[in-house]
């Protein structure tokens, strides 16, 4: 039996191999502390928990979910937007509910382009970008994220043969692995270029809400005209610690969410309507559990970089996101340097190569352990002697 060229083509997963030598050192004994990985340490809101309990019982969402997810879950998520972006948003025409934001990003291709079509994707970026490419069988070009140009792209640095080719391109601020953020201006300038090349945008909004320094990150769709070219995909697993519970939405262009919901109909009926309902609670409920989780980000990144910078370790703040993007010291590539802080100081942190060829140089860390283990894996790294203080 033989795997499908398809499956060959995909990448290998970069975290998978991470969790492995993570275990492999947990299992020896070691007292590792995990920055490595993007899950969220904090439980969910204990009001989004009850909504599920309470969903639960009622045999109503132990059958099947309406094709397409609850109309009240795409209410309450065109109402969020209307909310938090003063975004107006067609419930019916302009929401997909999805399973996890990452089934999107890797079906969109699929649902857009043909066999050998043209994508742009950011490097570095979110390796399951590449995952979409491979499984759609289409091709991808990357566009740098430079620090000197705050992680955001240069569209008229990316070749025309890429840009009158592309039908695709994908976006995502505050941005995982750099931590930066994009303004409203930035955004516009992409909705011109998108028209321009007659390319459409998928941003990715996964840290939607976690801006730092009181600047609250801001959506795509306040983009004049982006409903016109893009979809932006919302997640509930960060803004509400609700990683495992699989639920997300994408939002804006009827054609490409059409396109979305065409695909999902041969894939899941929907989504576990107990969810659904719960979901509906963490949208239209009471965001104070946000506003604290970000504080405790916020937190705990002035504690990391200060704790970074006493060591001699130059490093800047990330604006946004719960990651840290840390330069390596000479001598070093992104690997070596993630290997020997997992040996030598047992802390794991990824190295940036996995996020693309712009990535070396770096290594991501994740704000998703108390201050107090930050700290400790910031000590442990400083007895290595590796930056002048
Ligand atoms: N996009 C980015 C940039 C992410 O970092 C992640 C998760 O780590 C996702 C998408 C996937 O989120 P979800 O849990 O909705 O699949």
């Amino acid at each position: 039996m033989e795997y499908s060229e398809r499956l060959k083509k995909l990448p290998v997963q970069f975290f998978a191999t991470l969790v492995e030598k993570v275990s492999r050192a947990i299992a020896e004994g070691r007292d590792i502390i995990n920055l490595g990985q993007g899950n969220p340490d904090q439980p969910t809101p204990s009001h989004i928990v009850k909504a599920l309990q309470t969903a639960a019982e009622n045999p109503d969402t132990h059958k099947y979910s309406p094709f397409r997810g609850m109309p009240e879950l795409k209410n309450a998520a065109a109402s969020f937007y209307k909310k938090q972006y003063g975004v107006d948003v067609d419930p019916l025409t302009e929401v997909a509910i999805l399973f996890g934001t990452k089934a999107g990003l890797v079906e969109l291709p699929m649902c857009l382009l043909n066999e050998g079509d043209l994508m742009l994707l950011p490097d570095p970026g979110y390796p399951d970008y590449l995952s979409g490419a491979a499984l759609s069988n289409t091709k991808y070009q990357t566009f740098p994220l430079k620090a000197q140009n705050d992680f955001l792209p240069d569209y008229n640095a990316i070749p025309e043969e890429y840009t009158e080719a592309a039908k695709l391109m994908y976006l995502n601020y505050p941005n995982n692995p750099t931590g930066a953020t994009a303004n409203r201006a930035f955004f516009e300038e992409t909705v011109a270029f998108a028209k321009k090349h007659n390319i459409a945008v998928l941003h990715d909004f996964a840290y939607g809400a976690i801006g730092f320094d009181g600047k609250k990150p801001v959506s795509f769709l306040e983009a004049e005209g982006a409903k016109e070219v893009g979809v932006e995909m919302y997640t509930l697993s960060k803004t509400y610690n609700m990683a495992g519970w699989r639920i997300g939405f994408a939002i804006g262009n009827p054609v490409i969410i059409e396109s979305l919901n065409l695909i999902q109909d041969h894939l899941y009926v929907s989504l576990f309507p107990a969810v659904q309902k719960a979901a509906v609670t963490a949208l239209t409920g009471n965001q104070q559990c946000v506003e604290d989780s970000v504080l405790l980000y916020e937190q705990r990144r002035n504690t990391f970089i200060k704790a970074c910078r006493r060591i001699g370790w130059q490093v800047e703040a990330p604006a946004g996101s719960f990651f840290a993007w840390l330069p390596v010291p000479d001598g070093f590539t992104s690997e070596a340097f993630a290997d020997y802080l997992l040996e030598e100081a047992d802390v794991a942190v990824a190295a940036g190569k996995g996020f693309g060829k712009y990535g070396e140089g770096y290594v991501r860390v994740g704000l998703l352990v108390d201050e107090e283990r930050l700290i400790e894996a910031v000590n442990r790294i400083g007895k290595l002697n590796l930056f002048q203080s």
